[in-house]
């Protein structure tokens, strides 16, 4: 028996969900990158495939690649809807179908019985771009054509109840009917599911040539030097030469003084050149300069006999000692007092430490890395470092790059991180939206790889499991202002988000109280902007909802009064 169903609810959330980005040339569909392209070249790119690796080969990549379209769009679904009812919930599918362009979706038959593992599902489709350009192509048809729109309904589907489902299409126009209709199951319910589910399965070789590729990345993996955080990670010309160095350094017992911003991985690099070196079976000890104060770095570093100093109760072996046989790692080492610095240098020069308090030195064998994010020369000139110390370690210095410079590096050490965190904290997500990629890829990293490991943490944990980590998880703080939006008939309309009631009264009453004018605010949520943006224009006018123009115009008009001002 047959009842119909409800009419779907409205798709205005989904429409606003739509933003054209001109400027970055950018669409986005919430936080995934969408196109807007010809369905003639989507028809091309059908035609070389059906001529290349024939129909049925073609077929089944058309499916997988609907498939995967639809798998994404039910991410969007629960979060969109989620006190919805489940129908509403599920006509996400059919009503972003429809505003994808692809066909006019309209359920006839919903129904589930999730304990008896029944569904029902039977969908009308008119104008599918698809039937109608294969027969334009090819002409009438014995069998369905709707190849990538059937792999949607299906990886929707599955996708939505997290478990397997299937469309078949039981009518379609591109066989002479008025219109497609499709008909979908719980995968065990078909007959013949099991032959349908292998339809969705990569091709053989495919599969054969990404196992062999796993397996050498592990290999792979396997010779990098095991430093405890992961692989020295990166592709960019300016860290593989940093990289390059380390491994020439690594056999010899030059002293490495490793410089870059904080949090660049100068620990990493250091342990990784150990882990290099002839010393690797002994120890590694890492000294942070700046975390120690400045009375007890003396004793720490070298050690302290008995009585040496009030509170020394017992013999204190420094971490020149305890590094005995391998490497010393001084990080932050411009930081170090100066008396301390001195110290130093006689230990370099001479091979030999001297215990606080203690009448004879003792010989150590250590190899010293020095790390800094200071520069040393300026700290030279400022007197806060000795010039001779200077000569001493920098004979091999290694600059590692900020994360800004290497921009394509961010996803593949985002993914790395993402899969460490997911194995420590036993929790795998479905990866990053597009549009969190981009965000991570225009962010400016002042705190570079450490600030990328606390975001990827901080996104998986927030993430509900085999979700996709969105933007706003990783940036809370931002906003993206009042973008264009897509109206009902389709067009573009600039839509600002309306500030919630209370902090309009916040707001107000601030201004009352500083006794300020809505041009002046105006004025400094510009200069605000611009100065957050870094005087990137086009961001600021972005961070405020409007164009590069719009701000150029109300800066200039700014400054003119600024000038009439002080005039
Ligand atoms: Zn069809």
């Amino acid at each position: 028996m047959t009842r119909p169903t409800p009419p779907m609810p409205s798709d205005a959330d989904l429409r606003k969900l739509v933003r054209f980005s001109t400027e970055e040339g950018l669409i986005w569909l919430s936080d995934q990158r969408m196109l807007l392209l010809h369905s003639a070249s989507l028809t091309a790119v059908r035609r070389e495939l059906m001529n290349t690796i024939g129909m049925e080969n073609t077929r089944r990549l058309l499916m997988r690649g609907g498939y995967a379209s639809g798998e994404r769009d039910a991410l969007l679904a629960r979060q969109i809807r989620p006190n919805a009812t489940l129908f509403d919930m599920f006509s996400v599918g059919p009503q972003l179908h429809r505003l994808e362009g692809a066909v006019c979706a309209t359920p006839l038959l919903f129904e589930l019985d999730e304990k008896a593992g029944r569904f029902r599902c039977h969908v009308r489709w008119d104008h599918s771009w698809e039937a109608d350009a294969h027969l334009r192509e090819w002409g009438p048809q014995n069998d369905p054509a709707c190849w990538m729109l059937i792999g949607y309904a299906s990886g929707y589907t599955s996708a939505f109840f997290r478990r397997p489902a299937l469309f078949k299409e039981v009518q379609c126009a591109a066989c002479g009917h008025s219109h497609c209709l499709i008909e979908g199951r719980f995968a065990e319910e078909w007959p013949d599911g099991e032959q349908l589910a292998r339809e969705y399965q990569p091709d053989s070789m495919l599969v054969r040539i990404d196992e062999l590729h796993s397996q050498v990345e592990a290999l792979r993996t396997r010779l990098q030097p095991a430093d405890g955080q992961g692989p020295l990670l990166g592709q960019a010309r300016s860290f593989k030469a940093a990289v390059d160095l380390l491994r020439k350094a690594a056999p010899t017992q030059v002293t490495v003084l490793l410089t870059g911003e904080t949090g660049v991985g100068k620990e990493r690099f250091a342990s990784a050149l150990h882990d290099m070196s002839a010393r690797a079976g002994k120890p590694f000890v890492a000294v942070n300069c700046a975390a120690l104060p400045a009375e007890l770095i003396e004793s720490e570093l070298f050690g302290a006999e008995k009585g040496a100093y009030t509170g020394a109760a017992a013999t204190r072996i420094g971490r020149f000692e305890r590094a005995h046989g391998g490497t010393l790692l001084l990080d932050e080492l411009g930081e170090m007092p100066l008396a301390a610095q001195a110290k130093l240098l006689r230990v370099l020069q001479s091979g030999e430490i001297e215990r606080l308090g203690a009448t004879r030195t003792i010989k150590v064998d250590v190899r010293v890395v020095a790390a800094t994010n200071v520069d040393l020369e300026k700290a030279v000139e400022q007197g806060t470092f000795r010039r001779d110390l200077l000569y001493r370690l920098n004979v091999y210095p290694i600059l590692i790059p900020a994360l800004r410079e290497r921009v394509d590096d961010i996803e593949l050490l985002a993914m790395h991180l993402l899969q460490k965190f997911s194995a420590l904290h036993g929790k795998k997500v479905a990866g990053l939206s597009d549009r969190a990629v981009a965000a991570l890829r225009s962010h400016r990293w002042p705190g570079n790889v450490r600030e990328l490991e606390n975001l990827m943490e901080r996104g998986l944990i927030l993430t509900p499991p085999g979700e996709l980590i969105e933007v706003a998880t990783l940036f809370p703080q931002w906003n993206d202002g009042g973008q264009s939006r897509l109206s009902a008939q389709g067009f573009l309309v600039n839509e600002p988000p309306l500030m919630p009631d209370t902090q309009t009264n916040d707001l107000y009453d601030e201004m009352q109280r500083q006794g300020l004018t809505l041009e002046a605010l105006e004025d400094s949520l510009l200069q605000e902007a611009v100065h957050r943006a870094g005087g990137n224009l086009a961001a600021a006018a972005r961070a405020l909802g409007m164009t590069r123009p719009q701000l150029s115009y109300r800066l200039s008009r700014l400054r003119e009064r600024s000038l009439e001002a002080k005039e």
